[in-house]
């Protein structure tokens, strides 16, 4: 039973949060689970709240929403939308405290038409990326990239960089980051993304809460990061990832100075992809102690935790009157016996 403990309502008090987290991906986007398969595994992990938040789509999240209704986990419809930002890939959160139903029906809605243009471009950054690659030795890499794919429409960087392990290019992923598609490499190809202003406004205008993703993971000085804060704020962005996976301890304590500054909400996730790596969902490092209101408290997220918590204790309800019903028949068996 996913063991639901209440959330702090403050970050003054350094430390783990519990049960929460939310930043995952599935196999929707370059995850290795299943969206229901990353429920159970959430479930198992005893986390109660999350966000799946694939690259760029919701596909996974009706899968999802299947899943963890019947493990009575809170989930939260997300994804992590790509943008470009003065020459660098930059990744927003599009939270969607009221569901994505409303989203995925009205084709006028900012945030919809912002999800298919994405789509669009990271189809065609797939060619763009496949052609660089060619020049660079990888024989028709597109098919190679959807081969890696494994059956998914979206294709990213990994897929290629497991293209490239596969043809003997590098010996593995991380290689395949650092000479050919992390920052700055030739399969780095940010050109299609749409601006991060855009990309915040249209997540604000189509009813979502616009998250800044791993803010410290851009390698930007601490000016850059200034000022990607204030043209996020400017944006109508309200929440930043104050811990993603592992980050610097420092930097961390220096980032909460900045989003106290800017009365920015804080988020948490471990950006999870695939089971065996560094970051099990629900992992990440600890936060520090500061004034930042963590997400939780936003009250446009309020009906999300409170239906969280009565679905709980519904569900906890039936377990128990189911292990009591158990019980009983355990009881009448043992004395027949
Ligand atoms: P894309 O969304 O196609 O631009 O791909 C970006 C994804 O590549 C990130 O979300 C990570 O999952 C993965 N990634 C980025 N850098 C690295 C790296 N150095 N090693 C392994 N995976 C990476
Ligand atoms: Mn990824
Ligand atoms: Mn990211
Ligand atoms: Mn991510």
């Amino acid at each position: 039973m996913t063991a639901i403990t209440s959330l702090p309502s403050t970050l003054a008090v350094p430390g783990k949060i519990p049960s929460i987290d939310l930043h995952m991906h599935s196999k929707a986007s370059d995850g290795a689970l299943s969206p229901s398969e990353l429920m159970r595994l959430c479930h198992e992990r005893g986390l109660g709240r999350i966000a799946l938040t694939d690259h760029d789509t919701i596909n996974g999240v009706a899968e999802a929403r299947q899943a963890a209704t019947e493990l009575g986990i809170g989930l939260l419809s997300a994804a992590e939308l790509s943008t470009q930002w003065t020459n660098t890939g930059v990744h927003v959160v599009a939270m969607m405290p009221e569901g994505e139903q409303g989203i995925i029906q009205d084709e006028s809605n900012p945030l919809h038409r912002m999800l298919n243009t994405l789509w669009e471009a990271r189809s065609t950054r797939a060619y763009t990326i496949a052609e660089r690659l060619e020049r660079k030795g990888l024989t028709n890499a597109l098919e190679r990239a959807r081969a890696c794919a494994d059956g998914r429409l979206a294709i990213g960087r990994p897929h290629f960089a497991a293209a490239l392990v596969d043809a003997g290019i590098v010996d593995d992923i991380n290689m395949a980051f650092k000479g050919y598609l992390g920052t700055g490499k030739i399969g780095d190809v940010r050109l299609h993304w749409p601006s991060f202003s855009e990309v915040v406004r249209a997540i604000v205008a189509g009813g979502g809460i616009a998250v800044l993703a791993h803010p410290l993971r851009y390698s930007l000085t601490r000016r850059r990061l200034v000022l990607l804060l204030d043209d996020f704020v400017a944006a109508g962005g309200e929440a930043v990832e104050l811990s993603n996976g592992h980050q610097n301890e420092d930097r961390a304590r220096d980032l909460a100075r900045l989003l106290e500054e800017r009365q920015l909400y804080a988020s948490v996730g471990s950006d999870f992809h695939k089971p065996g790596g560094p970051l099990a969902p629900g992992t990440f490092s600890t936060l520090p102690r500061c004034r930042v209101a963590p997400i939780w408290t936003h009250p446009r997220l309020a009906s999300w935790i409170d239906a969280t918590e009565a679905s709980t204790q519904k569900i906890m309800a039936q377990r128990q009157a189911l292990e009591a019903s158990y019980a009983a028949g355990t009881l009448k068996e043992g004395n027949n016996a």
